[in-house]
Parts: structure tokens; C-alpha cells; sequence
């Protein structure tokens, strides 16, 4: 006979299967729908939506919750069972409390409001953007007021993302970063000389670009009998079970690094995603209750930390251009012959302070996401005025990176995301790349020889590693308890402002 756990599980195994079909209609969206479909799409990916918060919100969850959280009362509290029912349940209780006509303004103004982003963007207009923009402001806040906070407003936000994260820890993070950070990047400006030869001029034949980061992506492990790679405008990851995990880049024939890094970024996520353990398919613990990505990985900030550790400190590192040249070499035999492992590595790893944060370096990206997230807080406690956006942006882009925007299209209007209404999305950027060190630091105090395999191009030991530790829970465990079960820390930027010193003084010869 059925147990009470066993009909709880069945209920969300379905609340799973609408989840990732919602998600499969997105893949295509994004990768193969022809443009005509854009309108009955959206139709499609709103009643399901609707189907799924029905299915999720209902009375029936509310009995099964009920009879499993009394069947497993004894059991291990760390065990998956009993996580997969405490997660169902605080996320029902957080669902449950937000008004319905909330959610539906917030739902109604979305593609408006991106949609105005996009021609202030086009027209440098900020002026055109500021009301949607307050009011993607005051539902934000709204939201934050239903859901309930103990001491700031972005609390309530960045918990859809974030879970352990606060913005009182995230003023300590960084305030962390920035001591180390302004001191090293002034260091390398001041010492930064161009490369004798610039190689992103050359022409890199598309085909080439893509096996290459292909042949990449299934050294580091990713399994392609459960996996493709397709072109997207915006790269990103997405899966339907473990069993069917997709990645996207984008190609340049000029710049070689933007689709192999892509590739490799993207990978990261997807080793994640398809190293979920096999008995979490379909469950509480490989499910986006609030239908945001990621979705089988805990958290933005330990997704990119897995997206950032294989890109930068694996993908960027010298050990990877000795391994690879040669495999370089067989795909662009030209440019090869006039490269060694030494020259690829510096020219990746080349720091510019700049205005765009999607383009910015290992360095300077962490300053681009401190500059939101103070914007934001300002926002949510009312302290900072959507008015003056444009003057506190610039103003902080001259003092963190030493440049100012001309216009506000290479400035405030540069990313999406407030135009959705996504505020604490922005510092899982950062907690990813700091988890990214103390994971890596792990994983080389555990694994006796990991240098030698990463040396030799062999990722097994690592992805071992990663996957006994973080991947195979799903979503058992916060990020803050990943780092303190597999590093006795919670986050600290130390590990990570050591990686970046070691890396940098190397490269541009800095004094130690
Ligand atoms: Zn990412």
C-alpha cells in the first residue's frame, strides 16, 4: 500500500513533469521556434504556468503535505525525504502568501515593461523607462511586504534566489571584496601593456569554433547521450530531469573566446544539473517551486559558482592551455602555429575595466554587480530615488572601475533584468564566483594529485568530487550548508580574493 510520502511524491512527480514542459516549450523558444510563434507560445506557456500554480497551490497538496510531514516527524532530518517535505512546505506557505492580484500585475507588466527597457535601451531614453521602472519597483516591495522580512525588504527578494542570503551578509561580502579588489585592480591597470599580437582579429570558420568547445565540454564530462549544444542570442543552460540537460552559445568568427567560454560556462551548469542523483528525478528536490531557473541545482549562487569554477579557474587557467593547445592547434592550424599555451592563457585572462558587465573580466565583473546590488537595496528601502538611477550609476562606475558611461545605454539601461522585475537576482553572480574558490580550495585539500589531473587535462577526480559533494543533493542543501559541510565555512571571500591575487600578480607581474 501507498504510504502518505509516497502520494506526496506523486503529486509533485506531476507538478515536476508540467515544470519541465513549460521549460521544453522555453528551449524551443529561445533556440528553434520560428518568429510567427511567438504569440499563441506565450498563450501555451501561460496556461500551463496557471496549471501548475492550481496544481501546486491546492487543497490537495495542502492534505498530502499534511500526512507525509506526520509520516517522516522521526526521521533524519538531513535525509532527502524529510528535506523534500520542508522545502514543499515552505515554499507553499511562501506561494500561498502572495495576494493573487499581485501575482497578476506582476505577470501583465513583465513583457510591457521589458518591452520598454528594450526601445530606452535602443534610444537612450532612460526618461521613457523610469515609470515602468517604479513600478517594478513598488511591486517589489509589495511582494517583500507580503512574504515578510526581518530586517530589509531585498531579504524577502533575494530568498527566491538566494536562500541563505541577506542583505546584511551581502553588505559584509562586499565590503570584503571591494578592499581586496580596488587595490589589485589598480595594480594591474597601472602595469597593463598590450599583447604583441592580436589574435581576436583572425577568422575562426564556426564549425571549428563549435567542436572545438564540443570536444571541451565532454572532456570536463558532460554526458552528450543526455545532452545537446545549440545557438542562442543569450547563452544559457535549461533541463527536464537530469536525463536531458541542454546547453547554447553564441558564435563570433573574429573573437574565438566568446563561444568557447560560453560553451564552457554553460557546461558547468550542465555537469550540475545532470550529476543530480538518479532517485531525485521528478521530485521535491529537483524542482523550481517559484518557476525560475536553475532547476535542479539549490541555487543561483551555487549554479554559477559551478558555471565559474569550470569557465574561469578551470577553463581560464594555464593548466587548461597546456593541455588543449594541441587539440587548438588540429582546429585552427594557422593561428596555432603562431601561439603557445603561455600566449592563450594570457590573452583569456586579459583585465580591462569596462562598461559592460557581461563582457567584464574575472577582476572588474564582482565591482559590476557590488554597483547593483547597492543600487537595489537603495531602491527597496526607499533611500534612493528611481529618478536619480542614472547619476549614483555613473558616479559609481567612476569610482569602482575608473570609467563613466557616455550614455545610459552603455550604462543603467544595459541589463534586462530590473525591466522584469528580477531585484536579488544580481548577487548570485558574486556568491558564486567567492563559493567558486572555497569549493575549488575543497576539492584540492581532498584529492591528493588534483593539479597533476588537471595538468594532464584529465577532469574525472574533479567532477568526482563536485558531484559527491554538490551535484548529486539537487536541492537538499542550502548553499550556505554545501559550503560549511564541504569546507567547515560558510561564505567567505578569502579562498576567492587569493585565487584572484595568485592569478593576477602572476600575469601581470606584480609585485607580491
Ligand atoms: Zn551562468
Amino acid at each position: 500500500m501507498a504510504t502518505a510520502y509516497d502520494n506526496f511524491a506523486a503529486h509533485i512527480a506531476e507538478l515536476n513533469d508540467i515544470l519541465c514542459s513549460i521549460s521544453v516549450l522555453k528551449w524551443d523558444a529561445r533556440t528553434q521556434m520560428p518568429h510567427g510563434g511567438a504569440e499563441t507560445r506565450g498563450h501555451q506557456l501561460a496556461t500551463l504556468s496557471r496549471l501548475s500554480q492550481e496544481h501546486f497551490i491546492s487543497d490537495k497538496t495542502a492534505r498530502l503535505l499534511d500526512a507525509a510531514e506526520a509520516e517522516i516527524a522521526s526521521e533524519d532530518p538531513d535525509s532527502y525525504r524529510v528535506r523534500a517535505v520542508r522545502q514543499t512546505r515552505q515554499y507553499f506557505e511562501i506561494i500561498r502568501k502572495l495576494p493573487l492580484d499581485l501575482v497578476g500585475e506582476k505577470a501583465a507588466l513583465e513583457p510591457v515593461s521589458e518591452g520598454v527597457w528594450a526601445a530606452a535601451k535602443q534610444n537612450n531614453d532612460f526618461a521613457s523607462f523610469a515609470p515602468y521602472l517604479q513600478k517594478q519597483v513598488d511591486l517589489a516591495r509589495r511582494q517583500a511586504d507580503a512574504i515578510g522580512y526581518a530586517e530589509h525588504p531585498f531579504d524577502a527578494l533575494v530568498f527566491e534566489y538566494e536562500p541563505s542570503m541577506t542583505a546584511s551578509k551581502l553588505r559584509v561580502l562586499f565590503e570584503g571584496l571591494k578592499v581586496g579588489l580596488l587595490p589589485l585592480l589598480r595594480e594591474i591597470v597601472a602595469n597593463d601593456k598590450p599583447l604583441e599580437k592580436d589574435l581576436w582579429m583572425r577568422e575562426y570558420p564556426l564549425d571549428k569554433q563549435k567542436a572545438f568547445g564540443w570536444e571541451m565540454a565532454q572532456k570536463f564530462g558532460y554526458d552528450v547521450n543526455r545532452g545537446r549544444l545549440d545557438i542562442a542570442p543569450h547563452p544559457f543552460e535549461i533541463s527536464f530531469t537530469r536525463q536531458d540537460v541542454r546547453i547554447t552559445t553564441r558564435y563570433k568568427l573574429n573573437y574565438f573566446p566568446m563561444a568557447l567560454y560560453g560553451t564552457l560556462h554553460e557546461t558547468g551548469h550542465a555537469l550540475y544539473e545532470q550529476g543530480v542523483d538518479p532517485s531525485l528525478t521528478r521530485s521535491a528536490l529537483a524542482i523550481d517551486f517559484l518557476g525560475k531557473y536553475p532547476v535542479g541545482g539549490t541555487s543561483y549562487g551555487v549554479h554559477e559558482s559551478q558555471s565559474r569554477l569550470w569557465e574561469n579557474q578551470i577553463g581560464r587557467s594555464r593548466a587548461f592551455w597546456n593541455a588543449h593547445i594541441d587539440r587548438f592547434r588540429h582546429y585552427f592550424p594557422e593561428v596555432g602555429a603562431e601561439v603557445d599555451p603561455e600566449f592563450m592563457y594570457r590573452a583569456v585572462n586579459r583585465v580591462r575595466p569596462s562598461l559592460i558587465r557581461v563582457e567584464a573580466d574575472e577582476v572588474t565583473y564582482n565591482l559590476h554587480i557590488m554597483l547593483r546590488v547597492e543600487l537595489e537595496l537603495g531602491l527597496m528601502d526607499g533611500s534612493l530615488k528611481v529618478a536619480d538611477l542614472p547619476e549614483v550609476w555613473n558616479a559609481k562606475m567612476e569610482e569602482y572601475l575608473g570609467v563613466t558611461p557616455p550614455d545610459d545605454s552603455r550604462g543603467v539601461l544595459q541589463d534586462i533584468h530590473w525591466s522584469g522585475g528580477g531585484f536579488g537576482s544580481f548577487p548570485g553572480y558574486t556568491v558564486g564566483n567567492v563559493m567558486s574558490a572555497q569549493f575549488l580550495e575543497a576539492a584540492r585539500r581532498d584529492v591528493s594529485g588534483l593539479d597533476a589531473s588537471l595538468e594532464a587535462g584529465e577532469y574525472a577526480p574533479l567532477l568526482g568530487w563536485l558531484t559527491e559533494n554538490i551535484y548529486r543533493h539537487g536541492r537538499a542543501f542550502s548553499g550556505s550548508e554545501l559550503l560549511i559541510r564541504t569546507t567547515g565555512n560558510d561564505l567567505t571571500v578569502e579562498p576567492y580574493l587569493r585565487y584572484l591575487r595568485a592569478k593576477f600578480t602572476d600575469l601581470y607581474a606584480l609585485p607580491l
